[in-house]
């Protein structure tokens, strides 16, 4: 492996479901490795315990699968740098948190959680903005840097639990790159003293972070904007932890927004604005069910290419890309840096777009499972090949009951306004007329149909309406001729003359 070798990583934490803004994150990590032949590895980061959630790391794995992004690495596949879930790391943590203190970075922090709420309910009373932990707080706490050096040891020794706390340096200008904002830089007297490692021993999420992007070998660390204001801290940690060489690029990528613009798109905005914001179908454990895309009918191949175009383009017009032609296009530097707008219509452009550019025989083959009679393949090619046209989800294909069921009403519209006295016996003739064709196909129907309007003398506008009225019920649609081949000459017959007999009723 050379040392330059692109290597990202998605780190989700299995909190609930993954949001689209997850698949998104995961998605360009993979785009940005394929395009640089590298690795995409998937981490989970599992440190916090008490936030687990029973199936949501099975959960980032289906997802992950339907968009057809799969990591090289990860807790599911082989790999040389695992394990590739936290809680399965725990043991390595503790060492780098202590060599920070050893080397003067960090520090012994034995304030209990109460006295930590006295201090900031202090604070409060004496109208102080929200009190931190910080390089000039610490001075009056109870830590490592307060306390007398014995004192320190005895109060370890006994067992007494502590946390330890970064030292953040005071008045030290922290300043990275970021490929998507350009230089980022943060007064270090704007940071506080962050806990590495917890009661417990547990790292929190930052240490677990960075020592496992540098032993992971993470060359890019791309995530969503929600991470910026971490990042200093970060680069602190690599700088403490002698890893400044080391340091991964970071691009922050921006946030998705409500479709109005207004904040951020959340969990909780899924069904609430009649839309999923979720990969699959969630449930809850109190039984609620969080709808998905792949259950309301998308492609994952239409999902993907949605989501790749929020907060991405690749400067061309062209909008419809397949994953290996997004691998081709994608570049960090035409991610944007501003929020990008959910557009829930779009999502659903996508779908027909997909879907119009399926064979016949390939959405027969998806409607197969979904129709409950045995109707030959041919057959379900052919209502496909009617319905594409006007459908964004393989059900609108099936949306033509018609097609298997004389219709039982009738558009009272077209009725108030195309039927006439004579229309009964125009729609008798037409019977009759059609009963002489032999092979009762569309292109049949329709000659012989332009036939009978010759020798009647009868407009189309007067004749196709009642026509399409009788066999559908519907006042629109799909080619009549079609669909009288679909429906068969018997019973196109039997609903023209049964229909005159209901219709002339109403
Ligand atoms: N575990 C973090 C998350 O849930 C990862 C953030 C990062 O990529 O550094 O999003």
């Amino acid at each position: 492996m050379s040392e330059n070798k692109v290597r990202v990583r998605f780190a989700p934490s299995p909190t609930g479901p993954l949001h689209l803004g997850g698949v998104r994150t995961a998605l360009y990590n993979y785009l940005f490795a394929k395009k640089h032949s590298g690795d995409f590895i998937l981490r989970i980061e599992d440190t916090d315990q008490t936030r687990f959630v029973e199936g949501a790391e099975q959960y980032i794995i289906d997802s992950l699968t339907w968009c057809g992004i799969t990591p090289d690495e990860g807790p599911h596949t082989a790999g040389n740098f695992g394990p590739y879930r936290q809680s399965d790391r725990k043991p390595m943590y503790r060492d780098y948190a202590i060599q920070l203190v050893e080397s003067g970075h960090a520090y012994y922090a034995f304030d209990t959680s109460e006295e930590l709420e006295e201090m900031r309910a202090m604070a409060k009373k004496a109208k102080m903005a929200n009190w931190q932990y910080n390089n000039i707080t610490r001075m009056s706490m109870k830590n490592s840097l307060t306390l007398p050096e014995d004192e320190v040891a005895t109060r370890i020794n006994s067992g007494e639990s502590y946390t330890v706390r970064i030292k953040t340096p005071r008045n030290e200008e922290i300043r990275f790159q970021d490929i998507i904002r350009g230089w980022v830089s943060v007064n270090s007297n704007n940071m506080d003293d962050k806990v590495i490692l917890k009661a417990d021993n547990m790292p929190t999420y930052h240490l677990a972070n960075v020592v496992d992007d540098y032993l992971m070998k993470i060359s890019h660390v791309i995530r969503g904007e929600e991470w910026l204001p971490s990042a200093p801290l970060h680069v602190l940690l690599y700088k403490y932890l002698g890893w400044t060489e080391n340091t991964p690029q970071f691009a922050h990528l921006p946030l998705i927004l409500k479709p109005d613009g207004n904040g951020k798109l959340s969990k909780r905005d899924g069904d609430r604005l009649g839309f999923p914001v979720f990969p699959l179908n969630w449930l809850t454990q109190e039984g609620e069910t969080y709808s998905g895309y792949r259950d309301q009918g998308y492609f994952p191949e239409a999902f993907v290419n949605m989501l790749a175009f929020l907060g991405w383009n690749p400067g061309t017009p062209e909008e419809i890309f397949s994953l290996e032609e997004l691998v081709k296009a994608f570049t960090l530097d035409r991610v944007s840096k501003s929020g990008a707008k959910f557009d829930p219509e779009k999502a659903k452009w996508y779908n027909q777009q997909y879907l119009r550019s399926k064979s016949d025989q390939e959405l027969a083959k998806l409607l197969m499972p979904l129709v409950d009679t045995e109707i030959p393949e041919e057959k379900l090619a052919r209502i496909a090949s009617l319905m594409k046209e006007r459908a964004s989800f393989i059900n609108d294909l099936l949306e033509v009951d018609y097609l298997f069921d004389a219709p039982k009403t009738f558009d009272e519209k077209t009725i108030r306004k195309k039927w006439k006295d004579s229309s009964a016996e125009i729609m008798q003739n037409l019977a009759t007329h059609f009963d002489s064709i032999t092979n009762f196909e569309a292109e049949k129907i329709e000659a012989s149909f332009k036939e009978f309007l010759q020798q009647t003398e009868l407009g189309m506008g007067t004749v196709l309406p009642l026509f399409r009225l009788l066999v559908t019920g519907k006042a629109m649609g799909p080619s009549m001729f079609e669909i009288s081949e679909l429906v068969g000459k018997q019973e196109t017959l039997n609903r023209l003359r049964s229909g005159i007999a209901i219709v002339s009723e109403v």
